[in-house]
């Protein structure tokens, strides 16, 4: 038993799971070679996909933020076109509209007007003044009309109004959209609408905007063409953030009447654009002069910088390396570049001709890139111990187990037990396979060396019998005299040694046998007769002594017969004696005239040896010849 389990861990280690094992490296290495090749075109796949997706979603960026400029643009021009109707509307009547500058507005300093503070906490004129169909509610508006070299006339002051008028009935509107909406004229003065700021109230009173570059730009001197235009990035004191600023002039016969302008924040911008959902992207946004429009604060601490960002600024070999590449674009609208170990996605904003620049770190994209190879290869590890542990089960089912089978059914052939193994049964999966195949054959074999056995077996049984039969025959030749038939000599001995150690044996007489004259028989008969008398006398002593007749030499002749004493014994060769003498065959050379024995009696002592017997006996035959022979004389 102990061997049994022994021998079928044995075969676990050695059969199933080297199998096993050498699978596995094989398998192993296919699949990871497969892996390996999978891994580096998935990974070509995905990043260029990564790339693709980075381009998009700036793309998507880009798009979405050129509808807030586009829609800066258009609201601007809306403003401005309401503005120039208003105005030519109020020309009318220039005076009544200015007495209304009067009630409205308060000289806060020498030469400096403000619109008085109500119209910024919230305001409701008298409706004859002025009537308004969406609000009557004057809020969030501040003007500012600071010192300036032109006189503050009706026109002037009519224009103030109307300004505030336009900019009160649509700003509201776009509150969510821009940090604030003005309309500045070349006069020195700002009407503004913000939530935040009541700038127009805050405004220093010495302030002249116009020697600002952003209002300058628009003022008919440094602007013939009369285009809208984006500032670039500027930090605007009073209100205390980074805006970028799209201004349109609007003129009327001639003469530049204001500039209706929004404020884009750069703290929404920067919400929207700059703030990367994937924290290691760093999203930049420059104008055409390589001038920072929105960055990050890891790029630019903005507040160290009070006025325009220009990359010089920066001093950073990565912005300056893209400007370069910017500078060399020939009417490209979006472009990628590999610089050390960032990929950079350059994206032209339409409208206001900014550059959307995207730094990636290469190694963000590889990561991402890795994922989708490392999915496919812990995915087909998985398939693949699966798949071993499936095959695992089937091979020991299929193999192992029958193997096992085919085990025993060996180890019985060994031991011989062909029976055992003719009765084993086959399951019925095995039935038709190899393995079914060969246990059939094993016991065709059993079968075969048992029939063999059993014809040996009988064969040796008949030849073993026949021996026998044949050292019976020898054995009794060995013993047997030729001439008379009787057991001889060599016989006497050994039955008579058998009867003396037998323990059990009843008691025996030995007789000694002596034909009287025998000699004088020959001489007178012939020996032929003489030998066929001698045959008739052994039968017929053989016949009394129950076949314990002797021939013990010549015409000697030993018996040996029951009895219980020496009366017995005498009583029975007494009986022999006259069983010849009655035969009454004539011996013509004998003093007695017929054939006749002598008989010396003796009965056998338990102890004494054969010879003793023999020699007594033998004494008592030569007292019967001395005593005048034909009788019987013992002791
Ligand atoms: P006794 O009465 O004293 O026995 O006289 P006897 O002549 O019988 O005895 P003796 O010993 O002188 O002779 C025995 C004879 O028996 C001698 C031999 O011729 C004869 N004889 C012995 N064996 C055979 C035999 O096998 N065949 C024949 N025909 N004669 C035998
Ligand atoms: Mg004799
Ligand atoms: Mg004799």
């Amino acid at each position: 038993m102990v061997r049994a389990v022994k021998r079928r861990n044995i075969f676990n280690r050695t059969l199933a799971r080297r199998l096993l094992l050498r699978i596995s490296l094989a398998t192993g290495a296919l699949i990871t070679l497969a892996a390996c090749i999978g891994f580096y075109f998935s990974y070509q796949q995905a990043y260029q996909q990564q790339v693709s997706y980075l381009v998009h979603d700036s793309n998507q960026r880009i798009e979405r933020e050129s509808s807030v400029f586009k829609q800066a643009e258009a609201t601007a021009e809306l403003l401005g076109q309401y503005f120039i109707d208003s105005y030519q509307q109020a020309s009318q009547s220039p005076d009544v509209i200015a007495a209304v500058f009067d009630q409205w507005f308060e000289e806060t300093e020498p030469g400096v007007h403000r619109l008085r503070e109500a119209f910024y906490e919230g305001f409701s004129p008298d409706p004859e003044f002025f009537s308004n169909p969406y609000s009557s509610e004057f809020k969030h508006l501040s003007v500012f009309a600071g010192q300036s070299q032109y006189a503050l006339t009706d026109e002037r002051k009519m224009r103030i109004v109307v300004a505030l008028k336009v900019v009160h009935r649509l700003a509201p509107s776009w509150q969510q959209l821009y940090e604030n909406t003005h309309i500045s004229m070349p006069e020195n003065v700002i009407v503004h609408y913000s939530l935040n700021h009541p700038w127009g109230r805050q405004a220093r009173a010495d302030l002249d905007i116009t020697r600002y570059a952003v209002v300058r730009s628009t003022l008919q001197s440094e602007n013939p063409e009369r285009q809208g235009a984006w500032t670039g990035l500027y930090y605007d004191l009073s209100s205390e953030q980074w805006v970028i600023t799209y201004q349109i002039p609007v003129d009327f016969d001639g003469r530049h009447l204001g500039t209706p302008s929004h404020d884009v924040s750069l703290e929404d911008m920067l919400n929207r654009l700059i703030d990367s959902h994937e924290s290691a992207a760093t999203h930049v946004v420059l104008n055409n002069q390589a001038q920072l429009i929105a960055a990050p604060t890891s790029v630019i601490a903005p507040h160290e910088h009070s006025g325009i960002v220009h990359l010089e600024h920066l001093d950073n070999p990565l912005y300056t390396s893209i400007w370069d590449r910017i500078a060399d674009t020939d009417g490209e609208q979006i472009f990628t570049i590999d610089h050390k170990d960032m990929l950079i996605i350059a994206h032209k904003i339409p409208g206001p001709d900014w550059w959307y620049i995207t730094a990636y770190p290469l190694w963000e994209i590889q990561k991402l890139a890795l994922l989708s190879p490392m999915r496919f290869v812990i995915l087909s590890g998985g398939f693949f111990i699966l798949v071993l542990v499936i095959l695992y089960i089937f091979m020991n089912q299929q193999i192992s187990r029958p193997l096992r089978h085919l085990s025993r059914l060996a180890h019985e052939v060994g031991n011989k037990r062909y029976e055992a193994v003719t009765q084993i049964k086959i399951e019925a999966e095995y039935q038709r396979s190899e393995i079914g195949m060969l246990v059939r054959s094993m016991q065709e074999m059993a079968r075969s060396i048992l029939s063999q056995q059993q014809t040996l077996e009988a064969e040796v049984d008949k030849r073993t019998a026949e021996l026998a039969a044949a050292n019976q025959r020898l054995e009794n030749m060995a013993h047997m005299d030729g001439l008379t038939g009787l057991l001889n000599r060599r016989a006497l001995h050994r039955d008579l040694q058998y009867l003396l150690n037998d323990q059990n044996a009843k008691p025996h007489a030995f007789l000694l046998v002596d034909v009287d004259f025998f000699k004088a028989y020959n001489d007178h008969y012939g020996h032929l007769d003489g030998d066929q008398v001698l045959k008739e006398i052994c039968a017929l002593l053989s016949h009394h002594c129950e076949g314990h007749a002797y021939r013990y030499g010549g015409e000697e002749i030993a018996c040996i017969v029951p009895a219980n004493d020496l009366t017995d014994a005498i009583a029975a060769a007494e009986s022999l004696r006259n069983e010849i003498a009655n035969v009454k065959r004539i011996h013509a050379a004998s003093p007695l005239k017929y054939l006749t024995i002598s008989i010396g009696v003796t009965m056998m002592q338990r102890g004494e040896s054969a010879n003793d017997i023999i020699q007594r006996a033998d004494k008592f035959l030569y007292q019967a010849k001395d005593e005048g022979r034909n009788r019987v004389c013992g002791g």
